[in-house]
């Protein structure tokens, strides 16, 4: 995934033989899934590259570990040191009750203006899915990560700046609001959606993905969803002239033909797209969305395919981008080596190949779908599949690399 410049002439980031590459362990159980996941990378790199390549791993703190070491949640270091490497891999990280962060994970999103959280959702045969046919799900999710409902522009009910809003819109605007409701603020500009989209599109045409779907709820909040789908188009328009078309241009011009190379630009509303991500899922494959939508369509996303502990994630902004697990710190089962860490694996192969270290990526990938087929599994696909044999978290490390 090289594709995060808005500026389409732009170049991708250029990584040395042997970069220096922070990761954040993790709470809970993240020390145990970063474990294994640095074991597969590791294998992968040196398979691929014979030594020539390899990481230096450096550790930087956040969670819980940066709290009792550093007195802090997300110490400046840390952001310091991925801010001058451009890059880093995370466990998950409690989101914690007090110490004046709203929740690491979203300081990180906002520190670095790691403004698209990037999910691709494919299925491994072999794992355990809901749906009837989740191999024809292969969808990749840029959901906007810095704007909308929960950036935090929130205010409790009855406090001052509640009611003051609340007087300042029925002055204004002569409508009503119940004197006891919470306020929060919902904001998108041209700018942030732009950004997004640009990067959707880049992606979409340096994969050879045939479309781009704008997902939003625009019939009803116009000038906040409306407006992400007329910008989204605009910029296509704009910038992507010669390499994308509109879906009505598709039908009229071309016969419903997509010319080789082109990428058709459409929108669907948000609850329609839930409906088509079901239903006809293989006829979607990159997606563009605001925050909230984005969120939820991940995870359904997600669960079609078997659940998160598999799922893939990225954060990305323009020379910046943290890899994750998409699932939280699962804090029960701390220590145990027993959860599965497909999430921060596959996530790792979203860094190689970002890096330009595809050779290394496809081999973890190759190595977890191998793994899967044979059917030695953690507990949480253990418990699902018939005649699975069930292996610890580094077990699971070492059946991957076992399987590149
Ligand atoms: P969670 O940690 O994702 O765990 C919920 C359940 O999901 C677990 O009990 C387990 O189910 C299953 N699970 C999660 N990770 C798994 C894995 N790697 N392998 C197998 N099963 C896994 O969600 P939570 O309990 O709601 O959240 C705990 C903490 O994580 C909170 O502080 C939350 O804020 C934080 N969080 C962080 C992130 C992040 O860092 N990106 C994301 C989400 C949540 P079973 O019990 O059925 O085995």
């Amino acid at each position: 995934m090289n594709t995060h410049h808005p500026d389409p002439k732009s170049d991708p980031p250029k990584f040395p033989d042997t970069p220096e590459i922070p990761y954040i362990e993790g709470d809970g159980t993240g020390p145990d899934i970063w474990k294994a996941t640095r074991h597969v990378l590791d294998a992968a790199v040196e398979r691929a590259y014979g030594g020539k390549r390899y990481i230096r791993w450096k550790e930087v703190l956040a969670g819980e570990k940066a709290f009792k070491e550093a007195g802090s949640f997300l110490p400046d270091d840390t952001l310091e040191v991925i801010r001058s490497l451009g890059i880093a891999i995370k466990g998950p990280l409690t989101t914690p009750v007090s110490g004046g962060i709203r929740s690491v994970n979203v300081a990180l999103r906002q520190e670095l203006d790691l403004y698209a959280c990037v999910r691709p959702v494919q299925y491994i045969p072999g794992v355990p899915s809901p749906m009837r046919f989740p191999e024809k799900v292969n969808m990749v999710v840029f959901r906007e990560n810095t704007e909308d409902v929960y950036t935090g522009l929130e205010w409790a009910a009855e406090s001052p700046f509640a009611r003051k809003i609340i007087d300042w819109v029925e002055a204004e605007t002569k409508r009503k609001i119940r004197s006891d409701s919470g306020i929060g603020i919902k904001h998108m500009s041209r700018f942030g959606t732009r950004r997004l989209v640009a990067m959707a599109i880049r992606y979409a045409l340096e994969h050879k993905c045939s479309s781009v779907t704008l997902v939003h709820k625009g019939n009803i909040m116009k000038f906040t969803e409306g407006a992400f789908r007329i910008w989204g188009y605009e910029l296509a328009r704009e910038v992507f002239f010669e390499d994308t078309l509109t879906e009505d241009a598709l039908l009229n011009e071309y016969g419903g033909i997509l010319p080789e190379g082109k990428v058709v630009i459409r929108d669907r509303i948000a609850d329609a797209m839930f409906q088509q991500i079901l239903l006809r899922p293989d006829e979607y494959g990159v997606l563009a969305m605001p925050n909230l939508n984005g969120d939820y369509i991940s995870d359904a996303l997600a669960a079609m395919v078997g659940g998160l502990g598999m799922a893939p994630g990225a954060n990305i902004g323009d020379g910046y981008a943290v890899f994750e697990a998409t699932h939280g710190t699962a804090p029960k089962y701390a220590g145990l080596d027993k959860v599965n860490p497909g999430s921060l694996i596959l996530s790792g192969a979203l860094m190689l190949d970002y890096m330009g270290w595809t050779e290394a990526g496809a081999l973890v990938r190759r190595g977890v779908r191998r793994a899967v087929s044979k059917k030695h599994v953690t507990y949480d696909l253990a418990r699902q599949m018939e005649g699975a044999v069930e292996v610890s978290c580094s077990g699971f490390g070492r059946v991957v690399v076992d399987h590149f």
